[in-house]
């Protein structure tokens, strides 16, 4: 189908940061991904929903390296990202948080940013653990950036904290904290409220806004839908891999299909 601008991609008139073009997953015999075009542009929030199985933490694990797409590809600021290292990805400016948190358990907040920054700067955990001396200024320059981060995100007084010991919702932070460490241009956040009480999700809200008014682009896959329409610029719906609509939250919610294939009869919606 076309893979031109949209309406609502003129509308709002930023470039193009990421680009999935014709994409196509497959797994054995699942086909995650079916043919997925989608452009998100930046300086947006752009979100993208659907059930359970649709393939959008596939989207994720595509555009980071973790897999190497069937067919097709992902463009990242017009470049070809698909089929290079996932380091390399990040490097580039692709950041992520984990649908099922992935923290070091036994290691302080502040330790976990600190290895997100290391694979953005290639310090090196080996030689930060071994204490060599030509790391000890990065590692406190590391480490002044990770309490910065905590505060940045909402949670500073976690700072020394295992991780296993934080609650939830500051876990997700924790791990948005570990994300931003690498400095990215677009932020990945793989159901980002899940497991957050309705206060947590105001702030998480808040956050992301800040997130994006400091110059970043976001992806967010999300099921909380007030939450999703209040902070998305655009929406993209998955549906057994397939993209079944695109566009403003208002087009999106009031699209047949959708309502049809993920939200129920208006009245479950909310
Ligand atoms: P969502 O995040 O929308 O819930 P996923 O992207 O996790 O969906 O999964 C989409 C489909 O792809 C599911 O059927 C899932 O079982 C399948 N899938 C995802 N990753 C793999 C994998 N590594 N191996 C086999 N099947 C997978
Ligand atoms: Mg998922």
């Amino acid at each position: 189908m076309s893979t031109g601008a949209s309406a609502a991609e003129r509308e709002r008139g930023g470039r193009a940061m990421l680009e999935l073009k014709d994409l196509v997953m497959r797994f054995g015999g699942v086909t995650a991904l079916n043919d997925v075009n989608l452009t998100v542009n930046e300086g947006e929030i752009f979100a993208l929903i659907g059930p359970n199985g649709a393939g959008k933490t596939t989207v994720f694990n595509v555009v980071t390296g973790v897999y190497r797409p069937t067919e097709g590809e992902v463009r990242f600021l017009g470049e070809k990202i698909s089929g290079i290292k996932r380091f390399k990805i990040t490097r580039k400016g692709v950041a992520r948080t984990f649908q099922n948190i992935r923290l070091f358990h036994n290691m302080t907040a502040v330790e976990n940013i600190m290895v997100g920054a290391d694979a953005h700067h290639r310090s090196g955990m080996v030689s930060v653990a071994l204490g060599l001396p030509w790391h000890r200024q990065a590692e406190r320059d590391g480490r002044r950036l990770a309490e910065e981060l905590l505060e940045f995100v909402g949670i500073p007084h976690r700072a020394h904290d295992l991780a296993k010991n934080l609650p939830y919702g500051d876990q997700r932070r924790l791990e948005i904290a570990r994300a931003l460490a690498t400095d990215p241009k677009l932020l990945l956040l793989d159901e980002p409220a899940a497991g957050m009480n309705p206060a947590e999700k105001v702030a998480l809200q808040q956050l992301i806004r800040q997130i994006r008014d400091a110059g970043r682009t976001i992806l967010i896959i999300e099921h909380d839908m007030s939450l999703i329409m209040g902070i998305s610029d655009r929406i993209a719906v998955l549906d057994f891999g397939q993209k079944i609509a695109d566009g403003l939250p208002d087009e999106v919610r009031n699209d047949p299909r959708v309502v049809e294939a993920y939200l129920g009869a208006p009245a479950d919606a909310s």
